[in-house]
């Protein structure tokens, strides 16, 4: 949805973390693309925008990267692997088709060990659940499939997952439009192409 950007300043439009992971994936709509997680410090600058990680972790995680680049370059690739299977899994939430085994199966393989990990502290008299130390290259992946998770499981208590109907787009959102009807990812950007469209249309007939 929106081109000539980088990873830094990509539109966070989901409502989500979990659906601003889906979307950093410019376009899933009549074409496919560009890519904004080429680097595994890609993955590390998202997760720290969307604060999935705090600075500390950043810095470790990045430090870990330079040590390991061929890790790195895996857990990337295990990233976008895990991004993929959540489109596929959200989409089905609005459509007809069943989740699929594999998919729900990788969530699972992710979420689980940022799960178990967790533990209770008391923050300013407010008991949390807080996030061991993400040490290993794999947490970001592991707490993003942790977000993921609990937005599914919270279906009945939230409101729908949408795609942008953008033809260009297909950017995941949450539903807040008060008639729940919510077609774009953003008014300014696909809503407003879409208004032009229909405008050019009109004029043509
Ligand atoms: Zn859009």
């Amino acid at each position: 949805m929106t081109s000539q950007k980088t990873i830094e300043d990509i539109s966070l439009l989901g409502g989500h973390p979990a659906l601003d992971f889906v979307n950093t994936v410019d376009s899933r709509g009549e074409r496919w693309g560009p890519e904004y997680l080429n680097t595994y410090g890609d993955l590390v600058t998202w997760a720290r925008r969307l604060e999935v990680i705090d600075d500390e972790e950043r810095n470790v995680l990045l430090a870990r990267a330079t040590e390991s680049p061929t890790q790195a370059l895996r857990e990337l690739i295990h990233a976008r692997e895990l991004r993929e299977a959540l489109h596929r899994i959200f989409l089905t939430e609005s459509g007809e088709t069943p989740v699929g085994e594999d998919d729900l199966a990788l969530l699972d393989r992710a979420a689980r060990p940022a799960q178990s990990q967790r533990k209770l502290v008391c923050v300013a008299g407010t008991i949390k659940w807080r996030h061991a130390a993400a040490e290993h290259l794999d947490a970001i992946a592991h707490r993003i499939g942790w977000l993921a998770a609990e937005l599914l499981t919270s279906r009945t208590e939230r409101r729908p997952i949408r795609a942008c109907q953008g033809p260009n787009c297909g950017w995941l959102f949450l539903d807040h439009s008060r008639n729940g009807h919510r077609r774009w990812c953003s008014d300014r950007t696909c809503g407003s192409h879409a208004r032009v469209r229909k405008f050019r249309a009109l004029q043509s007939d």
